[in-house]
């Protein structure tokens, strides 16, 4: 039986300071990417930001219902609505001049109080629940991406996630290290395997406790990241006709830090299907599969992406990349299968 299966997952949502269209950000990059999911009967998984759409709903933006329809096709079609949270969207203010006054001192979920984690998780989830019960569909919401990957310190989130039903996170970018105080995440010392439970630290293994299957990451060359990155500038580097900035709670003096910290890090980067060249994807799985394939273990490959720079070059170098996947034998899966994949094995 095949051992080896890829979670394609995308965060859908608009741009971190609420800027961005719904249509040109969301919609229609989403749709683009469930055709191409579709010609190989793959499953994507959507890590949907529930907090933006219940404040859409409650400033009755006419958009909202198209979102939820999406959502349930995905659903419908054998994909997986997953939850993800940015919880600068608590309480967000919609203006008179359609933009969204977000309230960016709640970046970092980690951060919050337990009550408001609490209600963040527990209004979301019933969101989703209620969404799908609509629809007559059987749902479960069992998986969680914290927003920005600002998951740490984990005790708490962890807890709550546990006591409202979740049983998956796929926060965790190994190797990957942001350090800024208002949006960090350090995942610099983590378990060598391709997933493991945690109860407490989300990079520490311990039983029982909630899984964790991380991002696939790994190393390119500087000199190709910096490609990369200096191809996807500017509107290229969005989805067609996207329009909307990557604003997030730091000050400018402290971006430029960031900017540099960033290039001081080139090289290493997550399965990320918005922003690598196919022959970047290909590496990356391979290195993946090279470090885990040894301890004989289930593997699990989860891509990431975004529905906002789903770029037209997104699409040939996806589209390649699951033909690539597809001729290795590589089986579409959703966290559900592997998780219970997984379970079976370990008895
Ligand atoms: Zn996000």
């Amino acid at each position: 039986m095949n051992k080896i299966s890829l979670v394609v997952t995308v965060d859908y949502e608009v741009f971190g300071n609420g800027s961005g269209c719904v249509e040109s950000c969301v919609l229609g990059p989403a749709r683009k990417i469930l055709d191409i999911m579709n010609h190989y009967s793959a499953p994507l998984t959507l890590f949907a930001d529930i907090p933006e759409f219940i404040a859409m709903e409650t400033y009755k933006r006419p958009l909202v219902h198209e979102i939820k329809k999406q959502l349930v096709e995905t659903q419908l079609s054998g994909g997986d609505v997953q939850l993800h949270i940015h919880p600068q969207w608590y309480r967000a203010h919609h203006l008179f001049d359609d933009r969204w006054q977000l309230d960016m001192s709640k970046w970092r979920i980690a951060d919050q109080s337990t009550s408001v984690i609490n209600h963040l998780i527990v209004a979301s989830v019933d969101w989703l629940d209620a969404l799908f019960k609509e629809h007559s569909i059987d749902y479960e919401c069992y998986a969680f991406r914290a927003g920005g990957w600002c998951i740490q310190p984990s005790k708490e989130l962890a807890r709550i996630l546990i006591e409202n039903g979740l049983r998956v996170d796929s926060s965790v970018a190994p190797g990957h290290v942001f350090r800024d105080s208002n949006e960090w995440y350090d995942f610099s010392v983590y378990p060598r395997d391709p997933y493991w439970r945690f109860s407490d630290d989300v990079c520490v293994s311990e039983e029982p406790g909630i899984w964790e299957f991380p991002i696939t990451t790994g190393t390119v060359s500087k000199w190709s990241h910096l490609a990369t990155l200096l191809r996807s500038r500017g509107s290229k580097g969005l989805a067609q006709n996207c329009k909307g900035n990557y604003g997030g709670p730091s000050s400018k003096l402290k971006k430029v830090a960031n900017r540099l910290e960033k290039l001081r890090r080139l090289g290493t980067v997550m399965l990320d299907i918005s922003t690598l060249s196919v022959d970047q994807m290909k590496q990356l799985s391979e290195q993946w599969l090279e470090k885990y394939i040894k301890k004989n273990k289930k593997i699990s490959l989860v891509a990431i992406g975004h529905t906002k720079n789903f770029s037209e070059n997104s699409s040939r170098n996806f589209e390649k990349y699951l033909s690539w996947a597809s001729a290795n034998g590589i089986q579409f899966s959703t966290f559900k299968k592997v998780m219970k994949s997984v379970e079976y094995e370990n008895g």
